[in-house]
């Protein structure tokens, strides 16, 4: 018999409420009691992912174990879950007409028209109900993206209002809103929140539960209206405060009882309250550091924050193993100069050089590796960053002044990054890069093997372009090593330079699997060269 629970949650009256983090959250108690959980996020955008999106659009691109170029939502799901999600936890409307389209190609609706409802509502549900199929799960909560009221939302909320009639009591759904403050009269609003549910219940769809995203405490009289205004039972108003951090929403939503909501909804006995311990130990480490240091990421997209979002958790969750606050100083690549750099970089405790495409920026970057490797600042290039030092290296102290990326320039003389081979018959753009988990061999007493404390990993990548291993003999003479390498295809994926305090470069992402439970090797000993600094 069918037993895993499905918990929807959509969002209103503005975007940007955190319904990624209220999700994560959830789970993050439900997990706590025991119970194995997962999180889908449905996006209603056209792109089949988000692969495509310029990082401006939407932040960073996050990269699954198999290889899904998906929303970054994702990763707040992995960091706050420790579990891996994969493709099935990341569906867009582009992918649902994809897949209806080629069905209608293949002929498989039988000469019938062709619709929104039921066919598209029917992938949708279809993609829904995947992931809780053979009962590997206690709990699917499906985050719904965008705002309620959209256009693009509607065939999601319509397919919500049909699972509620198919699921009955295996479904529910939270609803968040944002209650504003008026400064001016000194008030708290609930008229957007009855607005936007209002606009659930003109689709059919009831709230179970409301979350209530504010700048100051809710009290009872407030709780009581929008219950009252809302349809909704009192208990089931629920606050988020703003916190310092998203780390602290899950006890946030514990002390609301939000998991205990959840588990009476559907008639689940709750047992006792957990205690959170690695989450609230880790919470203290994060709010009583005892050192602190300055790196300076360096890279072209740095108005938006989010698009190094994952770069960014990373080093909170390293900051706190190393017991030390990480201030992240955002410097834009194409402000570097050779005027100009030192003076920039020069209060820095460490650097990191992150992942890209394309020209823009690239002196910039060079010149902050060139930077942290003559001045033995700790050093760490993530895919293109590592890119960077390997051409760094090559113009500055193999001499080879014309080295540089394909990428950069295709009729590079001395192309020290390569096109890797099986990309070179590819024209397509979308989810053909070298994407997803792949082993690598990690070279004894390395940096890397210090870090990692084995000799067998496995990392994510996102890359079409790689180190070109006929200049490998160059490198290693000249002291630039390389400390991991692909044992099937002998890519090299960790470059470092001995002599130096700490110089490492990836090509893989290993932001994307750092997570509050298991802080990344690579960037704890990171934290921990810029701290001995
Ligand atoms: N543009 C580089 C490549 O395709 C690096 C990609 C990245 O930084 N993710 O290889």
């Amino acid at each position: 018999m069918a037993t895993t629970k499905y918990i929807f949650v959509t969002g209103g009256v503005t975007s940007s409420l955190g319904k990624g983090i209220i999700s994560a959250s959830l789970a993050k108690l439900l997990q706590a009691r025991g119970y194995k959980v997962t999180i889908q996020k449905l996006d209603p955008y056209i792109n089949v992912d988000p692969g495509t999106l310029n990082p401006y659009e939407h932040g960073e691109c996050y990269v699954t174990e198999d290889g899904a170029e998906t929303d970054l939502d994702l990763g707040h799901y992995e960091r706050f879950l420790n579990v891996f999600t994969s493709q099935a936890n990341n569906v867009t409307t582009g992918r649902i007409y994809q897949d209806v389209i080629n069905k209608e190609r293949r002929g498989d609706f039988l000469g019938k028209t062709v619709q929104i409802i039921p066919h598209i509502t029917d992938e949708i549900k279809r993609r829904i109900k995947l992931l809780g199929s053979k009962n590997k799960f206690d709990f699917v909560i499906t985050e719904i993206g965008g705002t309620v009221g959209d256009i693009e939302s509607l065939p999601y909320i319509e397919s919500v209002r049909q699972l509620k009639w198919e699921l009955k009591n295996r479904c529910m759904v939270i609803h968040l809103t944002l209650v504003p403050y008026l400064a001016a009269s000194g008030e708290l609003k609930t008229k957007p929140t009855q607005h936007s549910v209002k606009t659930l219940q003109e689709a059919g769809v009831q709230p179970d539960v409301l979350v209530l995203r504010t700048e100051h405490r809710l009290n009872a009289e407030i709780r009581s209206k929008v219950a009252n205004f809302c349809n909704v039972q009192k208990e089931a108003v629920v606050e988020s405060h703003d916190v310092k951090t998203i780390y602290e929403v899950p006890i946030e939503m514990q002390r609301e009882k939000l998991d205990e909501l959840v588990i009476s909804h559907f008639g689940m006995v709750a047992g006792p309250k957990p205690d959170l311990k690695p989450w609230k130990e880790f919470l203290k480490q994060l709010n009583a550091p005892k050192h602190q240091v300055k790196i300076g990421l360096v890279g072209k997209y740095v108005e938006l924050k989010d698009a190094y979002k994952s770069i960014n958790e990373s080093f909170i969750h390293a900051g706190a193993a190393n017991e030390t606050k990480v201030e992240i100083e955002y410097i834009h690549s194409e402000h570097l100069a050779e005027s100009n750099y030192e003076e920039a970089l020069k209060t820095l405790d460490g650097i990191i050089v992150t992942p890209g495409f394309g020209h823009r920026g690239i002196a910039g970057k060079i010149l902050a590796v060139k930077y942290a490797r003559e001045n033995n600042i700790p050093f760490l290039g993530i895919c293109l960053g590592m890119q960077c030092a390997v051409i760094e290296f090559a113009q500055n102290v193999l001499k080879l002044e014309d080295a540089n990326s394909l990428e950069m320039d295709r009729k590079c003389k001395n192309p020290v990054i390569n096109l890797m081979e099986e990309q070179k018959m590819i024209t397509e753009k979308g989810g053909t890069m070298r994407l997803g988990s792949y082993p690598c061999r990690v070279l004894r007493d390395s940096n890397a093997h210090k870090a990692y404390k084995t000799l067998k990993i496995n990392e994510r990548h996102r890359h079409r372009y790689e180190f070109n291993n006929s200049y490998q003999e160059m490198y290693s003479k000249a002291g630039m090593i390389a400390s991991g390498i692909n044992p099937e295809t002998e890519l090299v994926e960790i470059v470092e330079i001995p002599k130096h305090k700490w110089f490492v470069g990836v090509q893989f992402h290993p932001e994307y699997k750092s997570t509050v439970i298991n802080p990344h090797p690579i960037f704890v000993s990171f934290i921990k060269a810029t701290v001995e600094k």
